[in-house]
């Protein structure tokens, strides 16, 4: 049995990556700099898998930026935009491949990024391939060549991880109507060779292939396609060791593709998929070797020993040992580096975890009690008696506590969500009764002008948290200066002319941590950090245990802003499903239940901000989308629980409360029946980026409820000019009758200057007077 790993963190254990790309871009290392951070980070990824005893190390998932931006490089499809860049000689490689990555301002030229998206079902984020009809491809760079040949000279016998091309053709977009980016296969095929045959040439054994889109929904088309050109690739290599990674899924409809591909060794998630293995097992051809992606890659749970052992002898029942290769479920990009950093958490709840590092070993520990013979007669029942494995005991100690941990079990919580009722999650009465209600109450214009929630979070603004955080003033200082704010905003915003106001959140770090620190269940880690997008990361909370409200969250800002100002001001929450998609969520039960145990809780929210008279709660819900299944058919019972939570926390109000929701980056088309159904009296959605596109979706279903469609990127610093956010609003008001339209930009401006923002809203605001006066 051997060992090996479909990928490290690459952005080093103290983020050494964000910082030696933030100071490269912003020129003040230099290109060999930057390049030594980088081969230290492989270098150290490297030694901690070999010393973890990891059998089979990877290359080539460390990447300056990310991994699908590097095949498109080494395979020459840069599109032609860049060419100019490529022609300035002053550039070296890496320059074209961050302006790719990044866009490109200097020297006269202004060159856009080029698009990102969402990884699978992960917050990781790709750069997305750009395809174009008949599109010839060449070896550009050869930095996996490079990779596996600096490993080698540092002494590490590697894998290299390619993405495979069946995968690369589908991530991409196709940038002219017409053909399939699949149809480019025999164009990108060659290429492949090319990168194999160094490869091979520099002695090379094993080569991972990934290609998880086999997870996935496929076209005949594309299944052809991974019949030929895999048969293609063995055909022309026959001594090469081909190892297939399929992950975040289990591969369905695809099992027999899979399995009849000519490759040496097929590795499948089983943290997702383990229903997948009795198949696999029975349809298996006898000379293929099995991996088993055993450990989450995607959570930060401990392993359980005891299911994967028992998992691995019911492989080794079938499967000769030495075709078996035990592994992570999927890379482990998805995983924080090391828990040994971690010096404050809980140290029970420390106790059940293991990020990246503990995930190697624990990979070791199984592969050792895995030819441990008593133990597998112990497991199987074959003999009895009492264990002898230190390593198993420990495991299982920890496994045991928290499955009984009063940390995590609340008996009152478990109970309240057994008690919720159907009625808990409809509003009282139908949108239409709502509305008048509220109209009178609330006595808005038409096109009410209003702001998703943050105002810009200035440098003084993360300085004093920072202070905060680290004793340098007191809680009053700090408690003051966000007053301070707060007054600074809400006037400015009655300067500016809106008619329902914000707070402007300068007491919230993030969206869900504020709220995760608030709730019972959830722990935050120091260095718990993982790749977002090139250099940024994200450092997710952990819910670890049954979600509880211990008091109220947001009243006291909420009241502190309205206190200011006899215009309306808006009570902001985060939703359920929200906090839970940008959080590791315990794996002991369903995902739906703990989103429905933070259901209740914002429900307890949004119930005291009512009684508090805020008669404005908006709950945002900007990942509601990204938590879709990746297969179809899972949608709808997504869709039902995600959408449920949603009601759950916003349908404990009277009528006369108005609830808003804001969703951005998001497409409605696929599922705007089931954005309908969630009744939000107002959906604030982003926009402008689309020319108010999006909006069909919801002219299309004749959309009851109103609606805000954004009129302002605010991703960019440009102000934008009344006329043009009129011209959107007339677009808008061709599809949406005019008393439901709202006016605010796309989302929230926390990364905003205060000048510009100003400047943009004062003119949102003139737009939006114009529009009332011909309507
Ligand atoms: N209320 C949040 C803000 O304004 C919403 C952020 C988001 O949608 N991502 O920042
Ligand atoms: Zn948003």
């Amino acid at each position: 049995m051997q060992t090996h790993n479909l990928g490290y963190p690459r952005i080093g254990s103290q983020r050494e990556l964000k910082k030696a790309c933030e100071n490269y871009w912003a020129g003040k290392i230099s290109r060999q700099e930057l390049f030594q951070r980088g081969n230290e980070i492989k270098l150290a990824n490297w030694t901690i898998q070999q010393d973890n005893g990891i059998d089979l190390i990877p290359s080539n998932d460390f990447s300056y930026y990310d991994h699908v931006l590097d095949m498109a490089f080494s395979l020459g499809a840069i599109p032609e935009r860049y060419h100019p860049v490529i022609l300035d000689k002053s550039n070296a490689e890496i320059d074209l491949y961050f302006a790719m990555a990044r866009g490109y301002q200097d020297r006269g030229l202004d060159i856009k990024a080029m698009e990102m998206t969402k990884w699978f079902d992960t917050n990781y984020h790709y750069i997305v391939p750009e395809f174009h009809k008949g599109q010839t491809f060449k070896l550009f760079s050869t930095k996996i060549i490079q990779e596996y040949t600096e490993a080698k000279l540092a002494g590490f016998k590697t894998k290299p991880v390619i993405l495979g091309p069946i995968s690369f053709l589908l991530l991409g977009k196709e940038k002219e109507a017409g053909f399939d980016s699949i149809d480019l296969i025999e164009n990108l095929l060659p290429v492949y060779f090319q990168i194999l045959e160094k490869l091979i040439a520099h002695g090379v054994e094993w080569v991972q292939f990934d290609e998880p889109f086999l997870a996935l929904d496929l076209k005949e088309k594309e299944k052809q396609a991974f019949l030929t050109t895999y048969s293609k690739i063995k055909k022309e290599f026959p001594h090469l060791k081909t190892l297939l990674a399929t992950y975040f899924g289990s591969l369905e409809d695809n099992v027999s593709l899979a399995l009849s591909l000519p490759v040496c060794c097929l590795h499948v998630d089983l943290v997702r998929g383990g229903d997948q293995l009795t198949e696999i097992l029975t349809k298996k051809p006898q000379n293929l070797s099995l991996s088993l992606g055993i450990i989450d890659g995607r959570n930060v749970w401990k392993n359980d020993y005891h299911e994967s052992l028992t998992l691995i002898q019911k492989v080794k029942s079938v499967v000769a040992k030495d075709q078996i290769f035990l592994a992570p479920s999927c890379s482990l990009l998805h995983s924080p580096c090391d828990l040994n950093s971690e010096s404050t958490l809980d140290t029970s709840i420390k106790s059940w975890l293991a990020f990246a590092k503990q995930k190697l070993n624990e990979l070791q520990d199984l592969k050792e009690l895995a030819q441990d013979a008593v133990l597998n007669q112990l497991l199987t029942g074959s003999v009895e008696g009492e264990l002898t494995s230190e390593i198993y005991d420990r495991n299982q100690r920890a496994i045991e506590s928290r499955k009984n941990s009063s940390l995590i079990h609340h008996e009152n919580v478990k109970q309240r969500l057994k008690e919720v009722k159907k009625s808990d999650f409809e509003r009282n009465s139908e949108f239409s009764i709502r509305r008048s209600i509220q109209g009178k109450i609330l006595n808005l214009p038409k096109y009410p002008t209003t702001t998703i929630g943050s105002f810009p979070q200035t440098t003084e603004v993360r300085k004093a948290r920072a202070d905060f955080k680290f004793g340098r003033i007191t809680a009053e200082e700090y408690q003051s200066f966000i007053q301070e704010e707060t007054k600074k905003t809400i006037l400015a915003q009655e300067e500016i002319g809106l008619d329902v106001l914000v707070h402007g959140e300068f007491e919230r770090n993030d969206m869900v941590e504020y709220f995760g620190e608030r709730l019972r269940g959830f722990a935050f880690t120091s260095y718990g950090w993982v790749q977002s997008y090139g250099s940024r990361c994200v450092k997710p909370p952990i819910i670890y245990g049954d979600v509880s409200r211990p008091e109220p969250m947001t009243i006291y800002w909420t009241k502190y802003a309205q206190s200011l100002t006899d215009k309306f001001v808006k009570g902001m929450l985060t939703g359920p499903v929200t906090i839970l998609q940008w959080s590791f969520v315990r794996d002991d039960q369903p995902r739906s239940q703990t989103c429905h145990q933070i259901a209740l809780a914002i429900r307890d929210e949004v119930k005291d901000l009512e009684r508090e008279g805020v008669k404005i709660i908006q709950i945002d819900e900007p990942a509601l989308r990204e938590g879709l299944p990746i297969r179809k058919e899972a949608w709808e019972s997504y869709l039902s629980w995600a959408i449920g939570a949603f009601k759950l926390s916003a349908s404990g109000v009277k009528d006369r409360t108005q609830i808003h929701t804001h969703m951005c980056y998001s497409e409605f088309n696929d599922i705007i029946s089931h954005i309908a159904n969630m009744d939000a009296d107002v959906i604030t959605i982003e926009c402008s980026r689309s020319q108010m596109e999006l909006l069909d979706a919801f002219a299309d279903f004749n959309y009851p409820n109103e609606i805000g469609p954004g009129v302002y990127d605010i991703h960019s610093p440009r102000i934008p000019s009344k006329n043009e956010m009129v011209e959107l609003l007339q677009k808008a008001a061709l599809v949406i009758p005019d008393q439901q339209l709202w006016v605010n930009p796309d989302c929230g401006l926390k990364t905003r200057k205060w000048d510009e923002t100003r400047k943009a809203l004062e003119q949102m605001v003139l737009a939006a007077k114009e529009m009332r006066l011909h309507s």
